[in-house]
């Protein structure tokens, strides 16, 4: 049988697939053109997060009968079509969620002491302490929206550096809170308590553009804004509009609506109390090589029936 791996997944992934005897061909940054030409060879695909797996392709897949993805998102795969085509998706939920905790608490610590902008004016001659200055978070509250693998992970780290944390999840009991010690409310009461807000959904009908214009409004003067989750959750144009007007004292973005975030649409150029990445949430050894064996431990038993 064989798998083609259309992502930048770590090689040990490949080697587990390799080792059961499968014929895994490497083949990254092909377009959506591209792997339609190529799919209808293959029994598996495996991909990461710039592969778009669309109806076409599926279509095109004549052979596939698994699709794997290194991370914890599927919304970069359309499941309904490959459901109908009894086509299994699989993911690797929990390898990348230390990262992408971690990945947030630097953001937070990043926007909170303007650790990129201070490094830069320095890098380019200046010595200007007045401009940097930051605040504490502690006695801040933290408001996580979607309180799962990572949020709740957030919430333990962001309780070490003694902010009051409450949660917005209306899929987890009153009891799940209690445990984690945070504190359960609605959106409306998150937006107005908190001085941060971090964005920890998955991308679904409900969370698509949950925080837009009008959420922001609601939000307090001065807050700062977090987003590691998925692009679409939140309304980065609005949110540029916010951090212009003040109203947003700052932001920090890993992830955004269109990928990879272009400088003709990227809202934030020239702003200051923004910090952005691309994408780097699940960035670090142990969760690449985590999220490419799972995959193919996910994708061997998939082909296994
Ligand atoms: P999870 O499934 O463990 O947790 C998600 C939580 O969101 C759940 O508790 C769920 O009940 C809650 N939720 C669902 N719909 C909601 C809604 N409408 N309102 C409020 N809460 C809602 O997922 P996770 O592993 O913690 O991942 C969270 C997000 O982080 C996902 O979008 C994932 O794709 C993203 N992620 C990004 C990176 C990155 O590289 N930036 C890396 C890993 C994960």
């Amino acid at each position: 049988m064989k798998i083609l791996v259309s992502d930048d997944v770590s090689e040990k992934g490949v080697e587990v697939l390799r080792a059961q005897g499968y014929d895994v061909d490497v083949k990254i940054n092909l377009n959506e053109e591209d792997l339609i030409a190529c799919i209808g060879e293959y029994d598996g695909l495996v991909t990461r997060s710039m592969t778009h797996v669309t109806e076409a392709v599926i279509n095109a897949g004549k052979k596939l009968k698994v699709i794997g993805r290194a991370g914890v998102g599927v919304d970069s795969i359309d499941i309904k079509t490959a459901t109908a085509k009894g086509i299994i998706v699989v993911n690797a939920p929990t390898a990348n969620t230390v990262a992408a905790t971690e990945h947030t608490c630097a953001m937070i610590m990043a926007i909170t002491r303007h650790i990129p902008q201070a490094h830069n004016s320095l890098m380019a001659g200046e010595w200007d302490r007045e401009r940097f200055t930051g605040i504490q978070l502690q006695n801040k509250t933290i408001g996580i929206i979607g309180v799962g693998r990572i949020g709740s992970r957030i919430a333990k780290r962001m309780q070490a550096m003694e902010m009051r944390t409450i949660g917005y999840d209306p899929y987890i009991p009153e009891e799940r809170g209690k445990q984690l010690g945070v504190e359960l409310v609605d959106l409306d009461t998150l937006l107005r308590e908190s001085d941060y807000i971090t964005m920890h959904t998955p991308l679904t009908k409900e969370t698509r553009g949950m925080i837009g214009a009008a959420e922001i409004a609601k939000m307090k003067d001065g807050v700062r804004v977090i987003n590691v989750s998925r692009g679409a959750v939140l309304d980065i144009n609005a949110l540029a509009a916010a951090l212009k007007s003040g109203h947003v004292a700052g932001a920090a973005i890993d992830v955004f609506p269109t990928e990879p975030l272009t400088k003709d649409i990227n809202p934030f150029l020239d702003m200051d109390n923004v910090v952005i990445t691309p994408h780097l949430g699940a960035s670090t050894k142990e969760a690449q090589i985590g999220v490419s064996v799972d995959v193919a431990e996910g994708v061997i038993a998939a082909l296994n029936g």
